[in-house]
């Protein structure tokens, strides 16, 4: 049952009993700023906890690009562990070179690091691979995405090995998640879903982590909003051709619709991973001849994009 409301037509938090900012479909409740605020950092650390994913001793590089989960992230993560002797925090940031987007969010990434006195390293796609995205992708807009990823993936990975770190924070979210898990199915590559890119990486590379695989990405908006540091920061131009974007806009709505739909997605990837858990799925078996990196073949896709780009 809905709470009373306390204000004409806006209804209570449910924890508090002050005006709520935000109704959580899937569970029901309504929240205030503050208890929303809470609820998330209640939850990050739950996800960092039941999964090891931070553990004593570790310097955890996070990816900032500049935009909200990234900012969100660092700020959670600092929160948690800033103060701990035992845990270093660096933020790694990349520079594609997307000319009209990555300007600002790269300044909102460096202020933010200053603010919260948090070590940052910066690598870029010239310095890595001789261009910029721009000129990498021309003629190639259509898979603007697919590229990028490749790219963007070992280039933090550079950035992460600089940093000495021994965990790789990235800021995906509930969304980015469900997204992912429907996107594989999509693609014909279910496997995906299972290979080992969790915490526990064999040694091979650095182990990944996604602190706010259970946040909402409307919740990391509106958390960014009651922290007053929210930012109207550019959308990447070549966004509009993504698959993620179409599979992005039909998921919101069949979560609107049926609340949980994300969870639940959620909650078959997991089922998945615990029916092949201890069989070997695509993973890496060798190295790559050129760069060293674990991969299966010859070389890893990254340097075969790089071939094909033609550096
Ligand atoms: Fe790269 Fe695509 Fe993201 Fe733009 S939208 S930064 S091209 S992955
Ligand atoms: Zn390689």
């Amino acid at each position: 049952m809905s709470p009373e409301p306390v204000c004409k037509g806006i209804p209570a938090c449910s924890v508090c009993g002050e005006p709520a900012i935000i109704h959580q479909r899937h569970t029901g409740r309504y929240l205030c700023g503050t208890h929303l605020v809470t609820d998330i950092g209640n939850r990050v650390s739950d996800t960092i906890a039941s999964q090891q994913q931070v553990i004593s001793g570790d310097r955890v590089a996070v990816a900032l690009s500049g935009g909200k989960d990234s900012t969100a992230l660092l700020i959670l993560l600092h929160r948690l562990f800033g103060s701990r002797n035992d845990i270093r925090l660096v933020a790694v940031t990349v520079d594609e070179g997307i000319y009209g987007y990555r300007e600002a969010t790269i300044r909102s990434a460096e202020s933010l690091a200053r603010r919260l006195n948090v070590e940052h390293i910066s690598v870029s796609f010239g310095e890595l691979f001789g261009d910029s995205l721009d000129t990498l992708l021309k003629g190639r807009e259509q898979q603007a995405c697919s590229i990028c990823g490749i790219l963007r993936k070992k280039a933090l990975v550079v950035g992460a090995e600089r940093a000495g770190a021994t965990k790789l924070a990235t800021g995906h979210n509930l969304d980015d998640e469900a997204q992912s898990v429907l996107m594989n199915v999509l693609r014909g590559d279910l496997f995906r879903l299972v290979r080992n890119s969790g915490t526990d990486s064999g040694g091979q590379f650095i182990p990944r982590i996604k602190p706010l695989m259970y946040v909402q990405e409307k919740e990391i908006a509106s958390y960014l909003m009651i922290l007053g540091i929210w930012e109207d920061l550019p959308e990447c131009p070549y966004s509009i051709h993504a698959l993620r974007r179409e599979v992005r806009s039909i998921l919101s709505g069949i979560e609107y619709r049926h609340p949980g739909t994300m969870l639940r997605l959620m909650e078959n990837k997991k089922k998945v991973e615990t029916a092949f858990s201890g069989k070997t799925i695509g993973e890496p078996v060798g190295r790559c001849q050129e760069c060293g990196d674990p991969c299966n073949g010859r070389l890893c896709q990254c340097c075969q994009l790089r071939h094909s780009l033609g550096r």
